[in-house]
């Protein structure tokens, strides 16, 4: 049933316009179905607003959009929470903020833009992580709602877990892209955030990555993880990808599976500093990494059988063969030369150059501007005159940025060497991954990639669309009016769509019950594989507890026993116990954890308990099952969902790194709610938590600062299964009758997506023990 679309007229100009949504349009009884909401007096709901207290979690691009429409719709009583300042790159969507803000806190430039909208709100800003203890049961029980505006599943996560136990409403919310969702979760009445399995980074075979790469994705994961991570991050860690000993005197990290044992000075990624110029270094690199390392793996006969033999670069042979537009000739081959820079930043920076437009820009004020792509500054790029980001580097463009990128590090940043992680915002360090996952690229035939879909992929970025957060902050506002006024019965998950179906850009779909085997609001036990005579507690507790299970302030007992805790008043001996029970594999422990024995995990702060129940298992999959632990469990893989196959990276990050799911994919998609995560790497977890998937199917999301982070998910309404023997909910016809008509109604050529509610898959199997 189509509801004229003048019945929505608050919902269209909140969700859409915005700035112009009035107190007027919400309250006339417009923005949801007669039967729920028309009864209440207008009034009187303005009157719930007004004096509702709201918390308001995150004060990003969502954020910023929600607090200007709470103020705005008459809320007056409102105190957020943004542990994050503010950076260039927020400027062009997180509208509360100016040039003249970057650096300071977010929550407290956000408040102050908000008063002078509505002198008359009270607005309490804390620059804060909203998992600091201050932020107790007490701090959230005195709210009437909260509002989620977050970019990580750590977050929200422990968000939900105070609301549940502080019995909160939460309305959770997230955009990706063109798409987005609000979802209210109410204690009893709804399911909570983490009743429905949300997706882990997507992990990639070690092999895949180290030795056999197919696409460019698996060149950039390299990048990161291999080159950037041995040169500028922490010395002496072991990493998955070390395909030999780089050890030196056994400083570095020994890896029971490599194979060779060498120890040559000649791998060192170390900087001889007395008898080695920064130039000469980063050449040595280079022919390391692209060149030697290449050649061993050449060795591998049986890898090249039925595949492309890749090709070995050496820094000579690139200058050798390169194309005749290089304007570097100055012979950066000659080792012997005084260490001047190739293309030196400095000469770089004073070349001027005429853009597109015909103004002369000058390098060195554009990178004193901080404006731009270079907002740190210093770039190896921009110093090569590389001007165009959209521009796939030719072989020896590649080859100097690497270089040039090297150099820099060494030479201006070598206080940051050995602490660095990769950080997508910073230019100098995507440069380099760029460049070396090209110059991989190249080796293996791989196509490469430009600097702006390098690190849209390297971030894990989806680029943020500023009307999407608009639509959903002020979804989030009409589904928190109806929590206020108690008319949970019209609460909905709402959906906006990138294809519309039906004509419809946004739907929404009714709160589903709370899920029975939910380990959080159902306290079901989850169940743990692994091989209790080889897992230690510290990798159980590190991997799972702490990153699968997002509990900061872990409490671990085997049965009374406290087998570990945290806590500034633990005695010493205690400390030292626990830290001895890490090292303990789970069947050293007396009586052993084996077969059959739970562990009880809680969390004082988030009043967080569940048991895990461990399952010996000594057979795990490699590639798989990297960490050799499974957890099994509502809101986790399953077994069976563990071993499936990949899901093929275009269909997660289009070609601009954009999201290109679309509707009917991720109805189809929706076995592979944990494939298409963002990039990860076997063991190592680097960006747990960075995406998620959104409860009630669809999308999800982070709104990150200028990008958002990629994430996916289960079907777009997919029904799960509430309990064994339970049939598919259909798609209720009231979900229909409520979608909402926006915008496009005269795009009938646009293809109709399939309705949501097909196709949708059972939860993984629930194994109880
Ligand atoms: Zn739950």
């Amino acid at each position: 049933m189509h509801v004229p679309s003048q019945v929505y007229r608050g919902d269209r100009h909140v969700a859409i316009a915005g700035l112009r949504a009035s107190p007027q349009h919400l309250f006339q009884g417009k923005w949801v179905t007669g039967k729920c909401m028309a009864a209440m007096d207008p009034r009187v709901q303005l009157q719930k607003a007004q004096d509702a207290k709201v918390l308001m979690v995150g004060a990003g691009g969502i954020g910023c959009e929600l607090l200007k429409t709470l103020v705005l719709t008459g809320f007056r009583h409102i105190e957020l929470i943004d542990m994050d300042t503010i950076e260039i790159s927020n400027l062009n969507r997180q509208f509360l903020f100016r040039q003249r803000h970057v650096g300071k806190p977010k929550a407290e430039v956000a408040r102050e833009a908000a008063l002078k909208l509505r002198p008359d709100a009270k607005i309490v800003a804390h620059h804060a992580n909203v998992k600091d203890p201050k932020f107790n049961l007490d701090f959230f029980g005195k709210f009437s709602v909260v509002m989620n505006g977050l970019d990580n599943l750590e977050a929200r996560r422990h968000v939900n877990r105070m609301c549940l136990a502080a019995n909160v409403p939460l309305v959770e919310s997230g955009t990706t892209g063109y798409l987005g969702q609000v979802t209210v979760h109410i204690k009893g009445k709804s399911e909570c955030y983490e009743c429905k399995a949300k997706a882990m980074p997507k992990s990639y075979p070690t092999c895949t990555i180290t030795n056999t790469p197919s696409k460019p994705v698996h060149c950039i994961v390299w990048a990161k993880e291999l080159p950037f991570a041995k040169l500028f991050g922490e010395r002496g860690v072991a990493n998955d990808l070390d395909i030999r000993v780089m050890a030196e005197g056994g400083g570095a990290g020994e890896d029971a599976r490599s194979e060779g044992h060498e120890t040559e000075e000649k791998y060192s990624y170390e900087w001889c500093k007395e008898s080695e110029t920064s130039r000469a270094f980063a050449r040595r690199i280079f022919d390391r990494i692209f060149g030697f390392n290449v050649m061993k793996t050449l060795e591998m006969d049986d890898l090249w059988k039925n595949r492309r033999r890749p090709t070995p670069l050496y820094v000579k042979d690139v200058w050798a063969g390169a194309g005749e537009d290089d304007e570097c000739r100055g012979d950066p081959d000659d080792t012997a030369e005084p260490d001047v820079e190739i293309c030196g930043a400095e000469r770089g920076a004073k070349r001027q150059r005429v853009d597109e437009s015909g103004a002369s820009v000058n390098h060195t004020e554009r990178d004193s501007m901080a404006a731009g792509p270079w907002e740190r500054g210093l770039s190896a790029a921009a110093s090569l005159g590389l001007m165009d980001l959209q521009k796939v580097w030719s072989l020896k463009e590649n080859t100097r940025v690497f270089l040039e990128s090297l150099r820099l590090f060494v030479e201006k940043r070598p206080e940051e060497i050995g602490c660095l992680t990769f950080d997508k915002d910073d230019t100098l360090a995507v440069e380099f991954v760029t460049a070396a996952a090209n110059l991989r690229a190249f080796s293996f035939g791989i196509s490469m990639q430009s600097l702006f879909d390098a690190k849209g992929v390297a971030g894990n970025i989806v680029h943020a669309i500023a009307t999407t957060n608009a639509i959903i902050a002020g979804l989030i506002v009409l589904e928190s009016l109806k929590v206020l006024n108690d008319q949970t019965d019209a609460c909905r998950e709402v959906f906006c769509l990138e294809h519309p179906a039906k004509k419809k850009l946004i739907m929404s779909a009714e709160l589903e019950m709370p899920n029975v085997n939910c380990y959080v609001c159902s306290k079901k036990p989850l169940t743990l594989e692994a091989d209790a005579q080889h897992t230690t507690l510290g990798c159980v507790i590190n991997k799972i507890v702490r990153k699968r299970l997002c509990v900061d302030s872990p409490m671990v007992f085997a049965g009374d026993r406290i087998l570990y805790e945290v806590g500034d008043d633990l005695e010493e001996s205690e400390v030292k116990m626990y830290e001895q029970n890490l090292k303990k594999r789970l069947c050293d422990f007396d009586p052993p954890i084996s077969n059959g024995s739970a562990l009880t995990v809680e969390d004082l702060q988030q009043d967080f308990k569940c048991n895990i129940f461990i399952k010996h298992r000594e057979d795990f999959d490699e590639e798989r099952e990297p960490d050799r632990l499974v957890l099994i469990g509502s809101g986790f893989a399953s077994a069976e969902t563990v071993a499936k196959k990949e899901v093929s990276e275009s269909k997660v990050i289009g070609e601009n790194g954009q999201h290109n799911v679309k509707p009917s994919e991720v109805s189809q998609a929706t076995k592979a709610s944990s494939e298409t995560a963002p990039t990860r790497v076997g063991a190592e977890d680097s960006n747990c938590g960075d995406a998620q998937t959104c409860s009630g199917g669809v999308v999800v999301i982070e709104e990150d600062d200028d990008e958002v982070m990629e994430a996916t998910t289960e079907s777009m309404l997919g029904k799960r299964k509430r309990e064994e023997g339970e049939t598919e909910r259909p798609p209720s016809p009231k979900a229909e009758e409520e979608v909402v008509e926006v915008l496009l109604s005269d795009t009938a050529a646009r293809k109709a997506s399939s309705m949501p509610g097909k196709g949708s898959e059972a939860d993984p199997e629930i194994i109880d023990v």
